[in-house]
């Protein structure tokens, strides 16, 4: 088991390197690794840097759904518990997009309480990413669309972190201020 900081540090250079070349939705079409130090670092502040394993499967969290990456590697460069997280929270790309929203809903109450976590921060990260001023009409619809979605994971989320469940609620305000 590698030591705390080594293995955030480590988790977060294997995500820069597996997301190369790819680029998140929204604002500014960033590169996606600003979407994995903004869940991570959601994670870190919300728990006080108390839980490495938790940050670095927030750096992690989606190379086994959008990299060459498989949960036995996760398993064996950052043990167990990490490999898990990332598992439970990687949607089964087989299914038709309606579906994988679905299962989401209804898995969300299920899963433990770290990946309820990475779950809140990372639709606070997606929210934040799809607010945007003065947004086009196709903006605004995914962005409603995404708020909505969202809401309804999140509700089976909630009670395990007070600070993220707060920082959902502001991110929910901001994207109403421009809906
Ligand atoms: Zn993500």
């Amino acid at each position: 088991m590698l030591a705390g900081i080594r293995l955030v540090s480590e988790a977060a250079e294997l995500a820069a390197r597996r997301h190369l070349g790819q680029r998140r939705k929204g604002r500014g079409s960033e590169p996606y690794i600003n979407h994995l130090a903004e869940v991570a670092n959601l994670l870190a502040t919300a728990t006080n840097g108390d839980d490495a394993e938790l940050v670095a499967a927030g750096w992690l969290h989606d190379t086994v759904e959008d990299t060459e990456t498989t949960r036995k590697e996760l398993a064996g460069k950052f043990g167990e518990r990490v490999a898990s997280l990332v598992a439970e929270v990687t949607d089964d790309m087989n299914l038709p997009k309606a579906q994988r929203r679905q299962k989401q809903i209804e898995d969300a109450p299920h899963k433990s309480p770290g990946a309820k976590l990475i779950k809140i921060a990372d639709k606070i990260s997606n929210i934040r990413a799809r607010i945007v001023k003065r947004p086009n009409k196709k903006q605004r619809d995914d962005l409603a669309d995404y708020v909505a979605f969202s809401e309804k994971v999140v509700a089976g989320c909630r009670g395990t972190n007070a600070r993220l469940d707060a920082e959902f609620d502001e991110a929910v305000k901001a994207a109403s201020r421009v809906l």
